[in-house]
C-alpha cells in the first residue's frame, strides 16, 4: 500500500487519519516507511523529524497506535515521556545544545497533524530562530478564579 509521506499544508487533515492502516508512524514502526532512528525500546521509537524545526529535532512515539494523549493509557504516555527524557539528554550531550523544548500536540485544535501520539524533542541554542508560540499577558483574578472553579466543579 502506498503512503503519502510528504506533508502538504492544505491537505494535512486529509493525509493523516486516526486509522492505523493509513498511519505514517505505524508505517515507520513496521519498517514500511524509512526513518532515521535515534533510540528504540520494546515499546517506543525515536527518529528524526524530516521537517525539523531545528537541527536534531526528534520525534518519540509509542509503537502501538494511539491517536493522542486521550487515547493513551497512562503507562503508554509514561514510556513515551521517559524516552523523550533520554532523547533530550542524548541530544544535549551529543549536539551540545544550550536547551531543549518539548512539544506534544493533541488534535487539530492543538496543532496535531499526524494522529499517532508523539512528542517533539527540539534542541535549542541561544539566539536560535524559534519563537514561543504564544504571547504572554497577565490574567485577571476573576478569570483565574472562574476557570479554576469550572475545572474543579
Ligand atoms: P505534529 O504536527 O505535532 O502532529 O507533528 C507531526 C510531525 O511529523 C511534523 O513535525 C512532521 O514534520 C513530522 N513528519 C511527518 N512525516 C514524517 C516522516 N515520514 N518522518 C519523520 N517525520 C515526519
Ligand atoms: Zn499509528
Amino acid at each position: 500500500m502506498s503512503r503519502q509521506v510528504k506533508r502538504l499544508p492544505e491537505q494535512e487533515s486529509k493525509l493523516y487519519s486516526n486509522s492505523m492502516s493509513e498511519c505514517i508512524f505505524c508505517g515507520i514502526v513496521s519498517g514500511e516507511i524509512p526513518a532515521r532512528k535515534v533510540l528504540e525500546s520494546d515499546s517506543c521509537l525515536a527518529f528524526l523529524d524530516i521537517f525539523p524545526a531545528n537541527r536534531g529535532h526528534t520525534l518519540v512515539i509509542p509503537k502501538i497506535h494511539v491517536a493522542d494523549i486521550h487515547g493513551a493509557e497512562t503507562n503508554t504516555y509514561s514510556t513515551v515521556a521517559a524516552m523523550a527524557k533520554d532523547v533530550a539528554d542524548l541530544l544535549t550531550t551529543k549536539l551540545s545544545s544550550d536547551g531543549i523544548s518539548i512539544f506534544q500536540m493533541n488534535r487539530e485544535a492543538g496543532w496535531q497533524t499526524v494522529f499517532h501520539l508523539h512528542m517533539h524533542v527540539i534542541p535549542r541554542w541561544k539566539n536560535d530562530l524559534l519563537h514561543k508560540p504564544w504571547d504572554i499577558a497577565p490574567a485577571s483574578e476573576e478569570s483565574l478564579t472562574e476557570v479554576l472553579q469550572q475545572i474543579k466543579k
